[in-house]
Order: C-alpha cells, then structure tokens, then sequence
C-alpha cells in the first residue's frame, strides 16, 4: 500500500517536465566520435545543470578529454558534503545507508539515418512513445532517476540516508565511466545500487558476465605453392574451434538454464588469418599466425578463470602435433556474472513499489548483456538491481522507442524505492 506520506511526494513527480527532460537529453547526440570531437560532455552538461537546479551537490570529473562523469548527491544530514561519500574522509555519514541511482549518458550510434522514421535525435512524441537514438538506452531511466530525486526533494521529507546518482560515460564501450568512478572512491559507501537501464520497469536481479579471449596459434609464413616448407597455423586453429564448440556443449549440459538468463554460451565472434596487424592476406601467401576470439556469457555458478584454464589446455593440446607451433592467450575483459537475493531490501523496495504501483505482482528477470553495475558489483560488492523503462529488445535498434507510460511508472518506484530503502525519518 501507497502510505500518505509516499503520496504526498508522488504527488511532486512533474510528468509534464519530465517528458521535456527526456526529449530534451534525446536530443543532445551522446555517441562517442572521437575524430568529430563529439562524445558525452554536452550531455553531461545537461545533467549537471539539472541536479544543480534540484539543489543537489555536484562533481564533474573528465575520465579522458570529452568523456565526463556526473557525480550528484542528496542528504538531509545537516553537515553533509558529497565528498563524504569517499572513505577516504572522516564522514558524519559513516553507518548510514546510501542508495545509488546509475545511469550512462553515451549512446550507440544512429547508423543510416535514411533508415529513420523520424530523425535520430528529434524525440518525436507519437502514439505514447518518444522516438530517438538513446531513448529507450538510456537518457528516459536517467532522467526518471533526475525527477525522483527532485520530488524527494521538493517534499521535504526526511530519509535515513543518502542518495546518489552517477551519470557516467562510455557504457557502450570499455566502461571506462564507471572504472574511474569506482576508482575515485565514489561508490565507497553505497550500500546498494539501482541501474536505471531499460528492463520495461521490470526487477532484474541477474546478470549474465562477460570474459573475452584473444586465441592465437603461431606457425611458419611460407609459400602456398611450397607448403611443406612452413607450418600452418590454420589446421589447428579448425581443430581448436572444435574442440571449442564441444566445450560450449558440455558447460551448457554441466550449468543448465538459468531462470532469468538462460544457458552460457562460447561464440567465435573474430576468426582470421593473418593475425590481426600482421600483415595483408594474399592468395598465395600461407600466413604465420591465426587468431580467433571468443565471447563467451557467463551465468552464476561459470568459473571465469577455470574456463580460461580449460581454453588454454585446449590450446595447448592443438600446438602438440608439431613443436614449431606456439599459441598465445589473451584475456581482454572478465566480468563476472552477478546475482542479488530477491529478498535484499533493495530488491524488495522496487519490487514493492511496482506492486503497490500498478496492482501487480512485480516481474522478476535477468540482464542477458553486462552493464555499469557489473563493475560495480564486481569491484566494490555492491547489490545491484537493474530496472529502468523501455522495451528490452528495443536498445541500438533503428526508430529506438520508450514508452511514457513506463517512463511515469519507472519515476514513481523509483521514488519509493528510495523513501522504503532509506527509511523516513520523519516529515
Ligand atoms: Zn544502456
């Protein structure tokens, strides 16, 4: 049930302005183009800009040259300062709880406009949705976090605990947002994390990780008229691609399905030869090296360094036929996958709050990609949970959609989300 109090700062959700919010962040194109000088910054601007006309304290840090995070937090604690949300200073704020909100301000790119029905970046309103590269991924769940801290403000009431958001950059890429902003210590003394990416307001508390192989069998460069005079590296490289695929069978037989993410799978995403930067492929040159990598979606109970050990058996055992082959391997990205029990009290305000919300039960589900809260949780040990409006499949699509209806709804748990996390104190 939806207590007065609750109502009564429900009641300073501005649908009207937070539409505006969403076309207008929409409408600032955040995708990453390092030779056109474009990226975050704009964006970020945006955001800060908001949280300092909701009275919040703010840091704007660069991660790299145009690349930014927006760091902003909110405290009825009398001597708070945002900074004591570093452990690295003696805080007034020590045992309290803090409540993250997160989200990216990068988008993917619109690929051919002429594909569009609308112009990527014009947040065109029509039958309920608002159309435009970024969205649905994610500027609608940033800006339901942005509104939901304002009515908490706007109301006045008090929390037993702090809240913070991060804006951060370069979700679609590297994560190199979130790394900085974990290593600068702002995610310290978050006590748990709400990742406000599109899961149709959906509580996801599972997420698939992540590891990245770069495989490289080494032979001897020859003549493809005079074979026998080099080794070639191809052979066995068909043979460990076999060897691979029976290895994704027998995890997918050992781990099962999930119930929110489904099986584990091993896919060959690059297979090529010559290795990558050694040199142009030609017809009638058989090259020295092959590489392959490897993506390979981890669900809770995979091992990533276990299976990074059986690759590299595997490996070995294809360069065994002939002592002049070498393999090489190269772990790119690990990220683990991340659960948080159902009945965490950050899973249970969220999920309280839909049911409360709309007369139904709450939708539990799984993240099947990784994102900003996968470091998190990784680095830090923070629960996360992941929810936010907009359809799931709809992200990097052409005539990217959000629908507004999910937009009030996300702003509106949000809100409870945090006065059931945090507790009232008083009004
Ligand atoms: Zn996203």
């Amino acid at each position: 049930m939806v207590s007065a109090l609750e109502r009564r700062v429900l009641d300073c959700i501005d649908d009207d302005e937070l539409i505006r919010w969403v076309q207008a962040l929409t409408r600032i194109p955040s995708v990453w183009k390092p030779g056109e000088g474009i990226g975050e910054e704009a964006a970020a601007r945006w955001v800060e800009a908001r949280c300092q006309e909701i009275g919040l304290q703010t840091r704007f840090e660069f991660v790299v040259p145009g690349r930014p995070n927006v760091i902003a937090a909110y405290s009825t604690h009398p001597s708070f300062s945002i900074d004591d949300l570093r452990s690295d200073r003696q805080s007034p704020i020590a045992d309290r709880k803090v409540l993250m909100f997160e989200g990216h301000t990068d988008v993917v790119t619109e690929g051919d406009p002429a594909q569009w029905t609308d112009p990527p970046f014009s947040a065109t309103i029509r039958d309920g949705r608002i159309y435009g590269r970024g969205a649905n991924d994610m500027k609608a769940g940033l800006c339901c976090a942005l509104m939901a801290i304002n009515a908490i403000v706007k109301s006045g009431v008090q929390l037993n605990g702090d809240i913070l958001l991060g804006a951060v950059c370069d979700e679609e890429g590297g994560m190199i947002g979130i790394k900085h902003f974990v290593e600068r210590g702002w995610a310290d003394r978050v006590t748990a994390c709400i990742v406000c990416e599109p899961e149709e307001n959906h509580v996801c508390i599972a997420q698939k990780g992540v590891m990245w192989l770069r495989c490289v069998i080494r032979g001897v460069m020859s003549h493809g008229a005079m074979p026998l005079t080099g080794v070639n590296a191809m052979y066995p490289m068909a043979r460990f691609l076999t060897m691979v695929h029976a290895f994704e069978e027998r995890e997918v037989a050992r781990h099962g399905r999930h119930a929110f993410l489904g099986q584990p799978s091993i896919t060959p995403t690059i297979v090529m030869s010559p290795a990558r930067g050694e040199g142009e492929p030609q017809h009638n040159v058989m090259p020295g090296a092959a590489e392959c990598v490897l993506d390979i979606r981890l669900i809770p109970g995979q091992d990533p360094d276990e299976i990074a050990r059986r690759v590299e058996q595997m490996l070995a055992a294809c360069v065994a036929i002939d002592d002049r082959l070498r393999y090489e391997l190269h772990v790119i990205e690990v990220r683990h996958p991340t659960h948080t029990d159902r009945d965490h009290p950050v899973v249970q305000s969220l999920a309280s709050a839909y049911a409360d919300l709309t007369g139904r039960p709450p939708i539990y589900g799984g993240v099947p990609g990784s994102t900003d809260g996968t470091i998190l949780h990784a680095r830090k040990g923070i629960p996360i949970v992941t929810c936010g409006p907009g359809d799931i499949h709809i992200p990097h699509h052409v005539d990217e959609w959000v629908s507004i209806e999910e937009i009030k709804l996300a702003a509106r748990m949000y809100v409870l989300a945090a006065m059931r996390y945090l507790r009232v104190l008083s009004s």
